[in-house]
């Protein structure tokens, strides 16, 4: 049975010692994986990855929090990737509240966010949305910003008769309202090992549809039970599959399926 783990890092140099068998423990558990970029580094060893690989693709873009002064290189090189057939979406971009407290340098984010939207549009691919809020656990204003931005965006793709993509709430930690809005916008939400030993998204997950619900490991980080404190790896994945499928009463076959099956569908995998 094949499983997707839809946001992931193995290109990082936490794997330089062993990258192989880490891979090779993934492809004999059935994982397939969309290999996540940060910055110009990851994305481009992120593709590398995903064209020796038949069971990984890859996105570009820039962490919020790993935003050079000249984005102008990075975008030529991603203009060109994104007609490369293993680049799938852009991401992780986003807005990062927790690292980045003075609110002009969140102006920026912000704008950086919108010209990656633009490029996603550009040539009509999903995006993976980061969303970190200044306070921990908190929801608070970030996720209203990531919305606000959002429905501008899909109002400029609706006036340019542009098929809707949508994307991912990666690593989503918003609250009910938030998730109703994403989902209201077409848009998946992401969880990974967090839900094995944090219990303030269980009811998100209960009210989220199976459909709309994408499994992450976020490896190298958030390392699910029963691998907490270890470095994490997109075999973990079946560990946040199983936390989906007790919290929704489904077996786990099912979760698998319909969730290797929602990845696809975004990805156009
Ligand atoms: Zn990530």
């Amino acid at each position: 049975m094949s499983i997707f783990d839809s946001h992931c890092h193995p290109q990082m140099e936490q794997y330089d010692n062993d990258r192989d068998e880490m891979l090779k423990r993934a492809k004999d558990a059935g994982v397939f994986m969309i290999c996540v970029g940060t910055d110009l580094e990851t994305s481009k060893k992120g593709i590398e990855l995903a064209e020796k690989n038949d069971n990984i693709w890859a996105t570009v873009g820039h962490h919020p929090n790993d935003i050079p002064d000249d984005l102008s290189q990075s975008f030529m090189i991603y203009h060109k990737a994104l007609r490369n057939s293993k680049v799938v979406g852009i991401g992780e971009v986003g807005l990062d509240y927790y690292r980045t407290p003075e609110s002009e340098k969140q102006e920026i984010q912000k704008e950086i966010l919108v010209k990656f939207l633009d490029l996603a549009m550009e040539y009509n691919k999903p995006v993976i949305l980061h969303s970190r809020d200044s306070v921990k656990g908190s929801t608070g204003r970030v996720h209203a910003d990531m919305i606000s931005i959002i429905e501008n965006w899909k109002l400029k793709i609706e006036n340019s008769a542009r098929p809707w993509r949508a994307g991912v709430a990666h690593s989503f930690t918003g609250n009910i309202d938030d998730a109703r809005k994403y989902l209201d916008l077409g848009f998946y939400l992401g969880f990974n090992g967090i839900l094995t030993f944090a219990r303030q998204y269980d009811d998100i997950v209960k009210y989220a549809p199976i459909d709309r619900i994408l499994l992450e490991t976020d490896a190298p980080f958030l390392s699910p039970e029963p691998y907490r404190g270890k470095r994490n790896e997109p075999a973990h994945v079946v560990e946040v599959a199983k936390k989906v499928a007790e919290l929704k009463n489904e077996p786990l076959d099912r979760v698998i399926d319909q969730t290797t099956g929602n990845c696809r569908k975004l990805f156009q995998i």
